[in-house]
């Protein structure tokens, strides 16, 4: 079954597209978190970051700017948040890769924020051996 975006690019599914080219699409959220949030996706459906091949990367990326300099341009907001989620327990919905573009006002509650917590200097060390040996290792 095709996801509910690469029906979108098919056309068989309706959305409010702003900017489409060979590799990438974007379109307004359909539940959007405030005024002009819109979503970049890579056309090839394709579930999540960690399954895209560079020139895909690259494509959202610059797609992604130019809706986030649109955006500013047309709306005029304070600034943007570029949310993208990774895997259900990132809160990810939709298993094709896409990148969420939300304009900002000041004092608004649109998006959630996380709650810092605090890192040890003895785990700052066990997470660094362990992350430099997997670019070691590839
Ligand atoms: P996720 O939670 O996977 O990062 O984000 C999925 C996003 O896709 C949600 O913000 C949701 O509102 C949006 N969405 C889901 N279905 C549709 C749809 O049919 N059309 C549009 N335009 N957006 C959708």
């Amino acid at each position: 079954m095709a996801s509910i975006f690469t029906r979108i690019v098919s056309g068989e599914i309706p959305a409010a597209k702003i900017y489409e080219d060979e590799l990438t699409l974007a379109f307004l959220d359909i539940n959007p978190a405030s005024r002009g949030h819109t979503l970049v996706i890579c056309k090839p459906e394709l579930p999540s970051l960690l399954d895209l091949p560079p020139e895909l990367l690259y494509a959202v990326s610059s797609t992604t700017q130019r809706v986030a300099q649109a955006l500013t341009r047309a709306l005029q907001p304070d600034g943007i948040n570029i949310i993208q989620n990774n895997g259900a327990a990132a809160g990810q919905t939709v298993f094709h890769y896409h990148v969420h573009v939300i304009p900002r006002w000041n004092g608004d509650q649109a998006v959630g924020a996380w709650h810092p917590g605090r890192i040890s200097a003895e785990e700052q060390r066990v997470l660094v051996t362990l992350l430099r040996a997997q670019f070691n290792a590839s």
